[in-house]
């Protein structure tokens, strides 16, 4: 029997055993509401906050300034549309990248369809690089907001969001807000270039369903949804108290050896570039510099990408075409073909995203199969 090889972490992370070992201790003695004022309410509200002013010391920043959603995808949502909101009397020009996850460029649409928003989309280079006098250029008296993720879920292009962010401050009344998912404890950054950042645990080895987002203090938002003032206002309802109060463990385990994880991770990545680049008909689609080590995506030109992807999962390997969001069929990548990429190369992208658990042997493994389903299927299609 094949052993599983996961090759698809930036989709999702096993949780660490720790985590998991706390949350089923937790999950068994503390079902009592988080905002009850009884007791048994008051010690999971206490272990709340604590888990909050863990995480804001681990991001050096202060407690206050730290939300838990629901994940990355909520907390985009929060920001954008409640910054939108509350400031329009400000202006109604809001500025992204065309290669943002769906949960900030739907945000984008939403308000321009639904609400009157002037949205600039800032285009990407071949490599996926957004020129900083383009968004010089984009920003005007009435910009009020521009987002732009710090680290790409699919190519894995790292983009340096904190010039962006200085910029912007220097030049503009707006804010600045990063989707910075694919960058927590994967590249280095600093929250205090930012107005705003989102986050989710399931992506650093914690559970899904928990997210934070950081909001600089003194920045209001209009709350997206009513019924009752849990999380600053901004996410009514119980609380999902157990999940955010193992945040912190999971932040902390993920931050832990960041720079020796980091250099096991790169180690794998080079090999599996260096690699790919050995065999015929395939194009690296991340870029060449400034790429996290975390993420490779390519073109095996020779076959569409569930063919090779269902090979692949036949032989227990699991790797994605682009970002496993929204639904199961198969939709160009929009972040591909902004970079300008061919129809061929989109249609036969392959996305593998790594973690320390990773070996060299799990990448010699990965283009053996590769190689023999390029010999198998390669002609016929
Ligand atoms: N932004 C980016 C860059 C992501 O990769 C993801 C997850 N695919 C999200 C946002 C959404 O995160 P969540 O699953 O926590 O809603």
């Amino acid at each position: 029997m094949l052993k599983d090889l996961y090759l698809d972490y930036a989709s999702s992370t096993p949780i660490f055993p720790e985590v998991l070992k706390t949350y089923t201790d937790l999950l068994s003695n503390h079902y009592a509401n988080s905002s009850a004022l009884h007791d048994a309410g008051l010690k999971v509200s206490k272990m709340l906050e604590e888990s909050r002013l863990a995480c804001a010391n681990l991001l050096n920043v202060k407690a206050s300034t730290l939300t838990f959603t629901s994940g990355a995808t909520q907390s985009n949502n929060i920001f954008i549309k409640g910054i939108a909101y509350h400031y329009q009397n400000r202006g109604k020009h809001i500025i992204t990248s065309v290669i943002e996850h769906a949960s900030v460029l739907e945000c984008f649409k939403d308000l321009e369809k639904y609400d009157g928003f002037e949205c600039t989309y800032l285009a990407v280079d071949y490599q996926g690089r957004i020129n900083p006098d383009d968004l010089l250029k984009a920003l005007r008296e009435d910009t009020i907001l521009v987002s732009i993720m710090t680290v790409n879920n699919e190519t894995g292009g790292h983009l340096d969001t904190q010039n962006y962010a200085q910029l912007v401050h220097q030049h503009s009344k707006a804010f600045f807000h990063t989707d910075a998912v694919q960058a927590l404890a994967k590249v280095e950054f600093d929250l205090s270039h930012y107005d705003a950042a989102s986050f989710s645990a399931h992506k650093i080895n914690g559970l899904k369903g928990s997210g934070l987002l950081y909001i600089r203090e003194g920045i209001s938002l209009r709350h997206l949804l009513s019924g009752g003032h849990y999380e600053n206002g901004q996410v009514p309802g119980t609380v999902n108290a157990l999940s955010h109060i193992v945040f912190a463990k999971t932040l902390r385990l993920a931050l832990n050896d960041y720079r020796l994880k980091h250099q096991q991770v790169q180690k794998v990545h080079d090999y599996l570039r260096m690699s790919l680049n050995q065999l015929d008909n395939i194009v690296i689609n991340s870029p060449q510099t400034h790429c996290s080590a975390y993420i490779l995506n390519f073109s095996i030109l020779d076959l569409p990408s569930q063919v090779m992807l269902n090979f692949l999962s036949k032989h227990h390997i699991y790797a994605s075409a682009a970002a496993t969001c929204s639904d199961k069929s198969f939709k160009a990548s929009h972040v591909l073909s902004a970079m300008g990429k061919s129809d061929i190369e989109l249609k036969t992208v392959i996305r593998i995203s790594l973690s320390n658990m990773n070996t060299l042997e799990d990448i010699d493994r990965l283009i053996q199969t590769l190689k023999e389903g390029i010999h198998k299927y390669a002609r016929t299609h």
